[in-house]
């Protein structure tokens, strides 16, 4: 994280956001890829090498595009409940 705002140049570094981003994108990511991975096995039962190949890239994927929405999230909470 960047320690002061590119915009405003608010300080940022004062707000720890601790595992509560690599929480949110658990949750986020698990609710979007388990009821594909379960769609795709009870409908199609593809070999279990290939639904390796294909799940873990895209999850990984998800992961790294969500990761640093569901951290600026819980950035904006803490921003906007800082004493003021
Ligand atoms: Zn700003």
């Amino acid at each position: 994280m960047k320690p002061n705002c590119n915009n405003c140049n608010e300080k940022l570094s004062i707000y720890r956001t601790d595992d509560f981003g690599p929480w949110l994108t658990i949750i986020i990511v698990g609710h979007i890829i388990i009821p594909l991975v379960l769609y795709i096995e009870q409908n199609y039962s593809p070999q279990l090498w290939l639904q390796a190949i294909t799940w873990i890239p895209i999850t990984i994927l998800t992961v790294l595009y969500v990761l640093p929405i569901s951290k600026s999230i819980c950035l904006a909470i803490l921003w906007s409940l800082r004493d003021k």
